[in-house]
């Protein structure tokens, strides 16, 4: 009841929130021990909300190709950790810094990781580096205050950054359950001290405190699946085959009956369940995947309902944005840049390492950026877009080191490219792969705005 409270008095605009919305299944053996729901979230269905245009990820998904994802897009986050009065509650530097982690390996899909075998949304997130008053910061605050542990007084409107430009995540006892949000982006107010995250202190980052099987994460990852737009899986059971405008409003999960809890496959209506999709309620080790729907829908979501919280990221000398499948060494080939951006200076030099020893390949590089699987995944990730230059001209080869050193002359380009100031230039090393041979693999991808 408690929840049903301060969810009304956070949707401030809403005569319609009064419909009852359908609060999913919370119990299994496992939560009814802890005292927990799953998931506090309450959506409403379609037709109980219906807010004007940007409809692509309104009540229905367009999942045109426009909200692909082809550039990364960064979402600067800030912690209020509500403790009690005698301190409970509290969540370590250390468990918040692996919840950013975790974010970034789930929402990136990164190799080598829980997260590997989803869609890259391109979506990524850090600590925020500077306050709303432009102060530098850490990005987490902690406050001492019982009534706040326990998720009451309002205190969004008190200690809230800014919610258009910030990401704000609260941990305290959250209502009862692991988790949840207000509202999705087109149900409730976007922007206002209400809007954002709310997560249980104990199972926040990797190892939480509060033990298996919902300590690896995967609660604010769920959630800020949530903030983006997305519903569970399970939203209206096994609904319609009209899969854009009904249940979860994704067509490339399949339907649900119920919430899954637990590890495992199983099948409740006549395909499989997704159970490794974040939006269900599976355990954190057996949640591993946004599809490629949610991930544009989340896009589209921030293009229209949160147009001011993510920044593109890279701005500057050399970023990372795009990684790569791991090699026969079990490793990911790892491309870095040293030297100057600025053009003049003509003195970048371009490393790969943890390539397999003396295997041929080529530096590319690419003004578009790009996230598909190459071959069809069996060559590693392709992260640029077309057209694409052989930037290196010739092979180049890893010798018995297993690395490359490349020193361009900038001024001297293969097919009269230039890296013209203020450019931004995407870069990637293909390379065969011995053990896999024939099929070949990539590095990761990095980009560098020319000065
Ligand atoms: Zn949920």
């Amino acid at each position: 009841m408690r929840l049903l409270a301060s969810l009304t008095a956070a949707a401030a605009c809403s005569a319609a929130f009064a419909q009852t919305p359908t609060l999913p299944q919370q119990t299994s053996p496992l939560l009814a021990r802890l005292g927990l729901q799953r998931c506090g979230t309450q959506v409403l269905d379609q037709g109980q909300w219906n807010f004007a245009p940007p409809g692509d990820c309104g009540n229905s998904t367009n999942p045109t190709a426009a909200y692909e994802p082809n550039q990364v897009l960064e979402i600067p986050v800030v912690f209020h950790i509500l403790r009690s009065s005698s301190g409970q509650g509290n969540v370590t530097d250390a468990n918040v810094n692996e919840q950013i982690d975790v974010l970034n390996e789930d929402f990136r899909a990164i190799a080598g990781t829980n997260g590997q075998p989803g869609y890259d949304t391109m979506i990524q997130f850090k600590l925020a580096t500077v306050d709303p008053g432009g102060n530098a910061t850490n990005g987490i605050n902690r406050y001492n205050n019982t009534t706040w542990y326990n998720d009451g007084g309002n205190y969004f409107n008190s200690i809230a950054w800014d919610p258009n430009n910030y990401l704000n995540i609260y941990t305290n006892q959250a209502s009862g359950a692991l988790g949840y949000v207000p509202f999705l982006p087109h149900q409730g107010s976007v922007g206002s001290n209400a809007d954002r995250v709310v997560a249980l202190w104990s199972a926040v980052g990797k190892n939480a405190p509060i033990g298996p099987p919902y300590n690896q994460g995967r609660t604010v990852t769920h959630e800020v699946g949530h903030y983006l737009g997305m519903y569970h899986t399970f939203q209206s059971g096994c609904g319609s085959s009209a899969c854009y405008s009904t249940g979860d409003r994704i067509c490339d999960t399949n339907p649900e009956a119920n919430p899954f809890f637990g590890c495992g496959n199983n099948s409740s209506c006549g395909s499989p369940d997704p159970t490794t999709n974040y939006m269900d309620y599976s355990d954190d080790l057996c949640m591993n995947r946004f599809t490629q729907e949610q991930a544009r829908r989340m896009r589209c979501t921030l293009q229209w309902w949160r147009p001011q919280l993510a920044e593109v990221a890279g701005g500057g000398f050399s970023t990372t944005y795009c990684t790569s499948n791991l090699n026969s060494l079990g490793q990911m080939a790892q491309l870095t840049v040293t030297g100057s951006p600025v053009v003049s200076d003509n003195d970048l030099n371009f490393s790969v390492a943890n390539l397999p020893t003396s295997v041929f390949g080529y530096l590319l590089m690419s003004q578009a950026q790009g996230n598909v699987p190459f071959f069809g995944g069996s060559s590693g990730v392709l992260c640029l877009g077309a057209p694409f230059i052989r930037f290196s001209g010739n092979v180049l080869n890893s010798g018995a080191n297993g690395e490359i050193d490349f020193s361009p002359d900038v001024n001297s380009l293969p097919q009269g490219a230039s890296f013209a100031t203020g450019s931004t230039w995407n870069f990637q090393y293909w390379y065969r792969d011995v053990v896999l041979f024939p099929t070949s693999n990539t590095s990761d991808a990095l980009e560098i705005t020319f000065q």
